[in-house]
């Protein structure tokens, strides 16, 4: 299933991981193989032929539109009460600040997100936080004008720990047009309670939280007491460092992966992962009370981002046949604007990005310098949409090709160089990405 030896090693990333070595990265690879290839012997699937994500039974509606990058989750604000030692946030801000992720789109109103997502096609909302309920009355708001301008096509969720739900909240939620609600019911020390209320108005109420490698074999007793209190779905979640939890995941003694090829944000955690493999393997052996799912970091990180990146280059580049024309989407989502070759650039290629931003600029560790064309040319409509294609599209590493074509038109300049040549190590740039797979 997977090429051999080095390349291995990388694609999993358990090597570059400071407090896992080159030599246990090799045994932590062959395990976690293992037991992917013992989950799929026994009747896993690995989603799109793909062993970064897999499941016994189907996928949720949700998770399915997730994979194909026709969802749009809005985070309502960080506040929560829970303090979960792996939550990736502080939690502390009470005021509502919508964000759209992974654009960072704000809306500024139910009205605009709402053509957003009209107009980005997207099928599947959900709403997210901290804890979304807190910020209960914007959050009914949004659903209802979601509901009223998409109808019954869209399907909208929740994440939720269950805290501030009560029977009317769970009415009003229904009423408003919410399809689903989804627990992480670890941050409540695995209790039901809230879960079960929700059943008797959801017809799809989900689990979903971080493979807690300690609490495996609690969670295992806890399946067919999912099953009997009305949950559809298991999903699983590879835990990650954040810079808001890394001391707490340290502290339990977890192995992370420093940032690296193929995970530009996110630190994922070694145990984490084998955790929610054996967890699928054992809930397959003892016949599986409710379908499991494991999405990795990994598949989030790389497939479930280019998912969305495509998506968005069709939103953006399909306003006018000229710009279609004038666009090329790389097989790893990222966009591109073919430039004429006019004799004069020293450009190998014709394909190359239009605006090169400094990393002080962007915020971002991808950041390139900016030479400001594309945002002249796109026609975006609002500042809102100016800041999304921004941050998502031209903060995104460039291909082999233009790497060298720009190294060598500035040449001269040796901080431009220097900088650039952070980006010679093509392992780490998601041009295609076909051996992940
Ligand atoms: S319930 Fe969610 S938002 Fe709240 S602390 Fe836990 S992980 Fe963070």
């Amino acid at each position: 299933m997977f090429p051999p030896s080095l390349e291995r090693e990388k694609r999993f990333d358990f090597c570059g991981c400071p407090s896992v070595k080159s030599r246990e990265a090799r045994g932590l690879v062959r395990t976690r193989d293992r037991l992917v290839a013992e989950c799929l012997s026994m009747g896993a699937r690995a989603h799109g032929g793909n062993p970064n994500k897999i499941h016994a039974g189907p996928l949720s509606p949700g998770c399915r539109l997730c994979a194909e990058g026709k969802w749009s989750c809005l985070f309502m604000g960080r506040f929560c009460r829970r303090g979960c030692f792996f939550c990736l946030q502080s939690q502390r801000e009470k005021k509502a600040a919508l964000r759209e992720k992974p654009t960072g789109f704000r809306p500024r109103s139910a009205e605009e997100y709402r053509e957003f997502v009209r107009r980005a096609g997207y099928r599947g909302v959900a709403f997210s936080g901290g804890e979304p309920l807190w910020f209960f009355d914007e959050l009914i708001e949004y659903v209802t004008a979601l509901r009223k301008g998409a109808g019954p096509r869209l399907a909208i969720w929740v994440y939720t720990s269950g805290d501030f739900m009560t029977e009317r909240r769970l009415r009003e939620l229904k009423s408003a047009g919410v399809d689903e609600l989804r627990f992480n019911i670890a941050a409540r020390n695995y209790s039901l309670t809230a879960l079960s209320r929700a059943a008797k108005h959801f017809e799809n109420v989900t689990v979903e939280i971080p493979a807690i490698p300690e609490d495996t074999t609690r969670l295992l007793a806890l399946l067919p007491r999912l099953r009997s209190a009305g949950v559809k779905y298991l999903n699983l979640h590879q835990l990650t460092a954040s810079a808001h939890n890394s001391d707490a995941l340290a502290r339990r003694g977890y192995r992370i992966h420093k940032n690296g090829e193929g995970y530009p944000a996110v630190g994922p955690v070694v145990e984490s992962e084998l955790a929610a493999l054996r967890l699928l393997r054992e809930g397959l052996a003892s016949g599986p009370p409710l379908p499991i799912h494991y999405c990795s970091a990994r598949y989030k990180e790389l497939f479930q981002a280019r998912a969305h990146r495509q998506r968005l280059a069709e939103y953006f580049t399909g306003e006018t046949a000229a710009l279609r024309r004038a666009s090329k989407v790389t097989s790893a989502g990222y966009l591109r604007r073919r430039v004429p070759d006019d004799g004069r650039r020293t450009v190998p290629s014709k394909v190359c990005y239009l605006d090169f931003r400094s990393p002080a600029d962007s915020g971002n560790e991808h950041g390139v310098f900016s030479r400001g064309r594309i945002v002249k040319e796109v026609p975006l409509k609002s500042a809102g949409e100016r800041r999304l294609f921004e941050k998502f599209f031209l903060s995104a590493v460039a291909d082999e090709s233009v790497v060298g074509a720009i190294l060598a038109e500035n040449k001269k300049d040796s901080g431009v160089a220097r900088f650039l040549r952070r980006f010679e190590n093509l392992e780490y740039l998601p041009v295609s990405l076909d051996r992940y797979c």
